[in-house]
């Protein structure tokens, strides 16, 4: 029997595990506006960009990493602590949290491991602009495409499906004002990556985790790789942007002492200027980790908003957006 056409918007982690979880019923089409999949999961040479950690209570997202074949190990934290205090840096042994996992190879691994999977590649440079709703179907409109669905999955966050999307009929007032309220995860945030020849923190009895009023990074942890030495640090939101890598590199210093001031590679992602995650809504960081969960659907059912924002449990999460997909699968 011929497949009913099922349109999946975003080829970030949610939209990926849906498709293989709907390939076998639907004939699906993932179209992702970016040149590249995993939205917020992006790898530069093996650094984690986005995503860095998985914690052990988080069981979707752990059943995947191992169906998927991947390994993880544990976050590197031993060592003392570091505090960029006013009156100087201060060292200090943090008391037992709850301990993180990275998988080897970085979280990218995961976003190429299901890309295998997939019965059709991904249609990159495909940016959705409009959903208009026919009698029968969803037409689903790109900068020179149309495609016809019987269903459409947004994986988009939510305020960037009102941002970028124009829908026909307009979306009721009430959804529109219900979905505008939800903050992307982690859209106002930049991160960056420091690389070095060796980790010599870790040398000198530090585990390379600091935290930091001064900044200009606010919270900076090892990060270091199978092969390479590295630090990641996500930005203050009061930093100033001329002469970032320079003050960033002046800071380590300041906290590791003298072997910082000589990295051999420094990236950095600033999630707020990327158009296909931050709305100029989330530019602003958030106080509190947002209680997230949310269940819409519109034009007569055919077209369900899901993603990781959408997740009742572990929503913003990596986990959020596993949990979102198998938990829409069950209503498909
Ligand atoms: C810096 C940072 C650190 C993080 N750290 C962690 C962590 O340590 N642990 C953790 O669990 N989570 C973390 N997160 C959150 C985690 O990255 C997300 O929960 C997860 O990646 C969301 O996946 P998703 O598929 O729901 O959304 P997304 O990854 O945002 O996917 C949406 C997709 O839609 C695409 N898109 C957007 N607009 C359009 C359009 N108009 N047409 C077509 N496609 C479009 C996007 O390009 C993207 O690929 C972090 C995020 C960031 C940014």
């Amino acid at each position: 029997m011929k497949k009913k056409k099922l349109v999946i918007i975003g080829a970030g982690l949610s939209g990926l595990f849906s498709a293989v979880l709907l390939q076998e019923r639907y004939d699906v089409t993932i179209l992702e506006a970016r040149d590249r999949t995993g939205g917020r999961i992006m790898g530069i040479e093996g650094h984690d960009m986005g995503p860095s950690w998985v914690w052990s209570h988080q069981k979707n997202i752990l059943n995947l990493i191992e169906t998927l074949g991947l390994v993880l190990f544990s976050q590197h934290t031993e060592g003392l602590a570091t505090y960029d205090a006013p009156e100087g840096v201060q060292h200090f042994r943090p008391s037992q949290t709850h301990p993180s996992f990275r998988i080897q190879g970085g979280i990218s691994q995961m976003v190429k491991a299901l890309e295998k999977r997939l019965e059709n590649p991904v249609h990159l440079h495909e940016k959705v602009c409009s959903l208009t709703q026919t009698n029968e179907v969803i037409m689903v409109q790109t900068a020179d495409k149309t495609y016809e669905a019987e269903k459409v999955i947004s994986t988009l966050p939510p305020r960037l499906a009102l941002e970028s999307i124009e829908y026909s009929p307009v979306l009721p007032e009430a959804l529109h004002e219900k979905l505008q309220k939800i903050p992307t995860w982690m859209g106002y945030a930049a991160k960056c990556v420091i690389v070095y020849p060796d980790a010599f923190w870790r040398e000198e009895g530090l585990s390379g985790f600091a935290i930091s009023h001064l900044g200009p990074l606010s919270e900076i942890h090892d990060a270091c790789t199978q092969d390479k030495a590295a630090l990641f640090g996500f930005v203050h939101s009061h930093a100033k942007y001329e002469n970032l890598e320079a003050e960033i590199i002046h800071q380590l210093t300041r906290l590791y002492g003298s072997k910082a001031a000589h990295p051999s590679n420094f990236y950095l992602v600033d999630w707020k200027k990327e158009p296909y995650t931050s709305t100029s809504l989330d530019a602003m960081p958030l106080r509190e980790h947002p209680k997230y969960g949310f269940s819409a659907t519109t034009f007569g059912g055919r077209l369900i908003f899901s993603g990781t924002e959408s997740a009742y449990r572990e929503g913003g999460y990596l986990d959020g957006a596993v949990t979102a997909a198998l938990d829409l699968v069950k209503h498909f």
